[in-house]
């Protein structure tokens, strides 16, 4: 019993209580079993990053900063299915693994997201924040990536894109092949 909660201490970031970065990256190792890699139904990664989030920090200081991300936090998870969880990957970064998901459909889910967060300002001690988000997407593709370390650098690049184009968007990266699709 002790053991397990010291397991889960281990693989929850601790202000928010979503998953941790090592957890995501014990679930991308998963992902990227060799065994499994080719036969696994297709997965797609979501990367969520506040947008002008060091704003906030500069504006109503680092607590009021902390209760954002907690409450931001908190809406994306309630947003996904139960057994999806949320990762916090770094600062103000999440990302979402949405396994048997295939491109459409995180699309529509990366939406939801942003707009869940940009619909209703974040309540807080100083009162109501209005917060938006920037989202990456990419796919699994088998011929293209060789794990699942690939496909988050690709939303990874796709969210440096959405972030270009203005803020507050998703942004889908599909891979570059060398030869046209036939
Ligand atoms: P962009 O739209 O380009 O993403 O701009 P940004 O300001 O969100 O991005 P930037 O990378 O410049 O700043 C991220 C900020 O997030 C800076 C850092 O202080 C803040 N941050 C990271 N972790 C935490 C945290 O745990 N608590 C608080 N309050 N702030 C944090
Ligand atoms: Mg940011
Ligand atoms: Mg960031």
């Amino acid at each position: 019993m002790q053991n397990h909660s010291l397991k889960q201490e281990i693989l929850r970031d601790e202000l928010t209580q979503l998953m941790n970065r090592r957890s995501l990256e014990r679930e991308l190792n998963q992902l990227s079993t060799t065994a499994i890699w080719r036969i696994q139904p297709i997965f797609s990664v979501i990367v969520c990053d506040i947008d002008y989030f060091k704003l906030v920090n500069d504006v109503y200081g680092h607590l009021i900063g902390d209760e954002v991300l907690q409450v931001l936090a908190q809406r994306l998870q309630g947003q996904l299915r139960r057994g999806t969880p949320a990762y916090r990957y770094g600062g103000e970064e999440f990302v979402v693994v949405l396994t048997e998901t295939p491109l459409s459909q995180a699309v529509d889910v990366a939406e939801r997201l942003r707009h869940t967060i940009r619909s209703t300002p974040i309540q807080t001690k100083v009162g109501l924040i209005d917060i938006t988000a920037s989202f990456g997407i990419a796919q699994q593709n088998i011929s293209f990536d060789s794990s699942a370390w690939d496909v988050l650098k690709r939303a990874d690049d796709a969210l440096y894109e959405a972030k270009r184009q203005g803020r507050d968007r998703v942004y889908v990266l599909k891979p570059c092949l060398k030869r046209a699709e036939d």
